[in-house]
């Protein structure tokens, strides 16, 4: 009864929490409408204007790399142009589209400023070096607000009450160029120089720089132009979220060059080779190029050498400069999750196939040089060689003899050695994240090679994956608790893998990887048909695999859960169009605690607006929206077809999307970006074999689109 009341009370208060908030937002339209006849010189286009630069255009059809262009050949790069291109692509949504108007801005660069080519990829990518040098871009808010505020003369208590209620504290920054006052102009933006600030700034350390960040961060503030703070401010914080995957960058990189080939002497004679060609063509002959591109990335991930050897050499010369090497950490092959035994058997129906435990800890691509310097690096290419000193110092007694060089791929596990056995994940994940002793180390590890990459400065990654495994076997030998070749069986029928999955399973793993031995059984992750198959116990509920979403939105509770977001809405992402497709909304599985920690960290990803790459239906519009930053683990009882859920949109019904029946939170997944999310395509196929499970019909399954 007690209960009853008091629910009610806090339905009451809920209510009438909901009339303030209505005249709230009734006030905000108001401010809107007024905001939208204010024209504020800095944010709008200002034609007319008087400087070149408001007008630029990469979206333009035909674009000229030069005529288009607004700068000229010799003079110092704009930083304008490219936050130009940064509102264009925001702007729009549709890859094709987002990779033209990027690939437009990359040929003007070919032509007029290779030099800041380099600058451009990573400040497009919102980088300022490769993952595995560690150098983040991420000046907190508090920062951003004090040089915003000394530098426009607005109070840092406005400018962080309006950076919340906007959630886009480039905005606020943006807007706030108004009121600066200003004796005389700063010298205009360059590329070049916006990113050896922003590196510099990244390269600091330790709390007295902070007035030194505050003072370039107002020297660069203070010099924006048009649109230029706001995506120089979000830059700054690591947060320039505008859609723009790093294939899609890679695929601009690889048209722009096909389009406006680099090298060519000054003014160029071939400014678009795609005018006047069939269009199918173009498109296979881009893809090509692109394939190429990709296939270098994938095996060294590294702008700083890839732009380079493409801008001196051409791109098709990049296979034979930049090549998978030792301490360049390389793409890791992704798996594929799948609904059973038999959709494994279709799937690799006239190939040779091996099933390999799935052990539940962390990626480990392990490097030893030809000086013996040995690295450890994580599936998302960061240096890890600091968390593992113990696996370093052990390496060598696995070392077979002549291994002068490797790249091994394994699982790092939590290992209990008084009994012998494997301890779950959560006991690895409280091992000290860096600069670890060994002396102090509690919770020890036992490796699990499963493929070896790189032996003795020969690449094996065009190898299959039967010759490499020989290899991994031939040339290291196994240590009891320490190094231990992931277990495996090489069997084909499905009585076996079941068996061996049940063994997997009391072996404290997570089930089987399934992978080729001999057809489309190389290392090309850049390739789609070459991927690995995962098979989790839960197949056996019904839904082969949990399925990791992007928390795009949060409800806010009522009663017991006033105060804390109650439930949340989770999206898939789909790799073809590049967006966020809503896939349920989701409110159980979560422990008091953890709804606690989900609403202290998603309130500082709120955004006022959905993001343009956000696809969803009103009717399931959450009370904030958040960045997509997090990515959960999520189980459910089904897949169905839905008439309001936008995930995989289109494939298996022309109208309708899929959600997910019933989902519980299971936890977060730090080791995933939001772009590693499960895909659309792969929801979609979750969908068809579920159903051909309940009809036991035989469909041919689809292509997946798991990674490159
Ligand atoms: P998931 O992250 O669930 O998509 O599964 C893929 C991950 O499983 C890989 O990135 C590895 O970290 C891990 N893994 C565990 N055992 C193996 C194995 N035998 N072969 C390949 N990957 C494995």
């Amino acid at each position: 009864m007690k209960k009853e009341k008091e629910e009610k009370e806090d339905e009451e208060k809920s209510e009438g929490v909901k009339k303030e908030e209505k005249e709230e937002e009734k006030k905000e339209e108001k401010k809107a409408e007024i905001k939208k006849t204010f024209v504020n010189p800095f944010s709008q286009k200002a034609p007319g204007s008087g400087d070149p630069g408001a007008d630029y255009d990469p979206r333009k059809a035909k674009y000229h790399p030069v005529k288009d262009a607004f700068w000229q050949k010799g003079q110092k790069m704009p930083y304008l142009a490219l936050a130009k291109t940064l509102e264009a692509i925001e702007e729009t949504s549709g890859r094709l589209k987002i990779v033209e108007i990027l690939a437009n801005f990359l040929r003007s660069v070919i032509v007029l400023s290779p030099d800041d080519f380099l600058f451009c990829v990573y400040l497009c990518l919102n980088k300022v070096a490769p993952a595995f040098e560690g150098l983040e871009l991420r000046i907190g808010d508090t920062i951003l607000i004090r040089a915003i505020a000394q530098a426009s003369g607005r109070s840092p208590e406005k400018i962080k009450a309006d950076a919340e209620r906007l959630g886009d504290l480039g905005i606020v920054a943006e807007q706030s160029r108004t009121n600066q006052r200003v004796m005389f102009q700063p010298a205009k933006l360059t590329v070049a120089g916006v990113f050896k600030k922003l590196k510099e700034i990244a390269l600091m350390t330790g709390h007295a720089s902070q007035a030194k960040k505050i003072d370039l961060v107002k020297g660069m503030y203070v010099a924006c132009r048009f649109c230029e703070a706001k995506y120089l401010v979000r830059s700054l914080g690591g947060k320039l979220r505008i859609g723009l995957a790093e294939q899609s960058v890679l695929m601009a990189i690889a048209q722009a060059c096909y389009l406006t080939p680099p090298g060519q002497e000054y003014p160029p004679e071939v400014v678009d080779a795609g005018a006047g060609r069939n269009p199918d063509k173009l498109k296979a002959e881009i893809d090509e190029y692109a394939l190429i591109l990709k296939t270098t990335y994938c095996e060294f991930p590294s702008y700083d050498e890839i732009i380079p050897v493409l801008l001196k050499e051409g791109l098709k010369k990049l296979p034979e400069h930049c090549k998978l090497t030792p301490g360049v950490p390389l793409k890791p092959m992704l798996a594929h999750p799948t609904t059973g035994v038999s959709e494994v058997l279709k799937r690799f129906d006239n190939a040779k196939f091996t099933c390999e435990f799935k052990y539940d800890g962390e990626r480990a691509q392990i490097h030893m040089k030809e000086d013996g310097t040995i690295n450890i690096y994580s599936r998302n290419q960061e240096d890890n060689t600091s968390k593992y000193p113990d696996i370093i110092s052990r390496f060598k007694n696995s070392l077979g003899e002549g291994v002068k060089s490797c790249v091994v791929d394994s699982e790092a596990v939590a290992w209990d050695r008084n009994k012998n056995r494997i301890l779950p994940f959560q006991i690895l994940s409280t091992r000290k994240k860096k600069d670890a002793r060994e002396s102090q180390i509690t919770v020890q590890v036992c490796v699990f090679p499963f493929d070896l990459l790189y032996l003795n400065g020969e690449p094996l990654v065009r190898e299959p994956f039967e010759k490499r495994r020989a290899l991994l076997r031939e040339n290291f030998n196994e240590v009891e608790g320490e190094f231990v070749f992931a277990t495996s069986m090489d069997a084909t029928n499905t009585e076996d893998i079941e068996e061996f999955l049940e063994e997997s399973i009391k072996g404290n793993c997570e089930g089987l990887m399934v992978k080729t031995l001999d057809v489309d059984a190389t290392y090309e992750i850049a390739k789609r048909s070459h991927n690995w198959l995962k098979l989790k116990k839960d197949y056996l509920d019904g839904v082969g695999d949990t399925i990791d979403a992007v928390v795009i939105g949060g409800y806010l509770g009522k009663g017991k859960r006033a105060g804390l977001y109650g439930g949340f809405l989770l999206a898939c992402y789909d790799v073809e169009n590049e967006e966020y497709q809503s896939l349920c909304k989701i409110g159980t599985g979560f422990s008091d605690e953890d709804l606690a920690k989900h609403t202290e960290f998603f309130k500082q990803h709120i955004i006022e607006n959905p993001k343009s790459y956000y696809r969803y239906d009103n009717a399931v519009a959450p009370d904030h929206w958040f960045d997509a930053v997090q990515v959960w683990e999520v189980k459910c009882a089904d897949l169905s077809i839905s008439p309001v859920h936008k995930a995989g949109q289109g494939i298996v019904d022309p109208e309708k999307g899929i959600s997910l029946r019933f989902p519980r939170f299971l936890h977060i997944r730090d080791d995933k970006n939001p772009e590693d999310a499960t895909s659309a395509n792969q929801i979609a196929e979750l969908y068809r074999n579920q159903e051909q499970i309940k009809t036991s019909k035989t469909k041919s399954a689809g292509d997946d689109d798991d990674f490159y």
